[in-house]
């Protein structure tokens, strides 16, 4: 992609009106641009780091054998009234009537509709286990949204919703998907642990959440570093500097934590609510077993600036990142330009994601500045003193030093 093609462009000054970090970052770099408090549009290079971390998880929940769908955002109120979850739900739901009185609710969840879904698909014992997921916008009135991507009120969720006939099937799907969302997380260059929480209103035992330490977090968690215990501090009966209920020998520490996901056993509330039965063997109706499980796809776009960036900017993971390499072309003279665009080229067919700054008029000090504060995991620069060599100077974001290669060589290099 040439930056000079690009719908984007990178601020002088931090926003004024944002405090945490990712989205100053996001913003100046123009990863995302604020509407209003919570609300975000994402821009060319933030949509593609989205793309990205959709990606994985899509492989991820594809393989657990989960089929993806899209649900509405506009529900009407009668599927929450049969939950009872129109009015315990108020607060947080934008509500609204239309000119004729109808009303409408923004959905800020989706089990309501996968439910009344699963009638269409659901008859006996035959059928189940499934799951079933999507990505797609939430609405929430969230009253603090100061978090930047981590919280917002319009937020963009992964919602797997899964259907069994036993708590055994049931078991085993939640298992699973425990060692699926620490793969998202990992692949997407995040430590997560898993944390026991509270079961809510629907079950008795622990929901778990996926937590990532980082200073930016609105969770506190008791945490044991040596073995990956972990516990919501609003559940722990111990305090920090207790010893690990699990390994007995690490000691629990309290640590600020962003939750990025969490996965819920639900019961039977909303297949009863819905009408969602099946035939078991002997032909007896019985509600369907559902779980939910959750993960935040633009926090954790906002969780991993959080966790990865410098005093310069962010430095995405290579995973993540919108493109491999920035292709820096300091100076705009014609063999500078030639050589830049022919490396531009190559390394493009050769398959390798460039940003290409081919911007004239533009300062290298400028460039530079530029290239730290986007992130890229490699940067490469064409100059008139790597004209004269026919190189290119490579760095990772992470480095200091440079080496030089030629076109070729850097493409093999970069496609490692
Ligand atoms: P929180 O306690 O942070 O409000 P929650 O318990 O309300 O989260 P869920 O309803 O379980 O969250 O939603 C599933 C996932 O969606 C969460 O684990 C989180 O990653 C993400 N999420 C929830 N609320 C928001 C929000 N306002 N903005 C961005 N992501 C969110
Ligand atoms: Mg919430």
């Amino acid at each position: 992609m040439r930056q000079t093609e690009l719908f984007s462009k990178t601020h002088k000054d931090f926003p004024k009106d944002e405090v945490a970090i990712n989205a100053q970052l996001l913003i100046k770099a123009n990863f995302v641009q604020k509407l209003m408090a919570g609300v975000y549009s994402f821009m060319p290079l933030g949509y593609r780091t989205l793309e990205k971390i959709m990606a994985i998880i899509r492989e991820e929940m594809n393989a657990l054998g989960a089929s993806e769908l899209l649900m509405p955002a506009l529900h009407p109120r009668s599927i929450w009234d049969a939950t009872g979850r129109w009015d315990t739900m108020k607060k947080v739901m934008y509500q609204f009537k239309d000119d004729g009185g109808r009303e409408f609710g923004l959905g800020t969840t989706h089990e309501e509709v996968i439910a009344v879904l699963g009638k269409t698909v659901i008859d006996s014992y035959a059928d189940l286990p499934l799951a079933a997921y999507q990505i797609q916008m939430k609405f929430r009135n969230e009253p603090r949204a100061k978090s930047g991507l981590i919280r917002g009120r319009q937020f963009i969720m992964k919602d797997l919703y899964s259907f069994h006939a036993d708590e055994q099937s049931l078991e085993d799907l939640y298992e699973r998907s425990k060692r699926a969302y620490l793969n998202v997380f990992e692949r997407a260059g995040l430590k997560a642990y898993v944390t026991e929480a509270s079961g809510g209103d629907f079950t008795k035992s622990f929901s778990h959440e996926f937590q990532v330490e980082t200073p930016a977090g609105e969770d506190e968690t008791l945490l044991c570093r040596l073995c990956g215990f972990a516990r919501n501090k609003e559940i722990a009966d111990e305090k920090a500097g207790a010893r690990c209920p699990k390994c007995e020998s690490g000691v629990l520490e309290k640590a600020k934590t962003v939750e990025v996901g969490n996965i819920f056993k639900l019961g039977t509330k909303f297949s009863e609510a819905a009408g969602l039965y099946f035939k078991d063997k002997s032909g007896v109706s019985k509600p369907v077993i559902m779980a939910s499980y959750g993960i935040g796809v633009d926090r954790l776009m906002g969780t991993i600036v959080e966790v990865h960036h410098d005093e310069k900017g962010i430095v995405w993971p290579e995973s993540v990142a919108p493109y491999k390499v920035h292709l820096l072309r300091l100076g705009d003279e014609a063999e500078v330009q030639k050589f830049a665009d022919e490396a531009y080229n190559h390394l493009t067919q050769a398959g390798v994601e460039v940003l290409y700054d081919d911007r004239p008029d533009v300062s290298a000090g400028e460039k530079f500045y530029d290239a730290d504060l986007i992130g890229l995991p490699y940067r490469a620069i064409v100059s008139g003193k790597t004209v004269l060599q026919e190189k290119i100077e490579v760095k990772k974001r992470s480095e200091k030093e440079g080496k030089l290669m030629k076109a070729e060589e850097l493409a093999k290099h970069l496609k490692i």
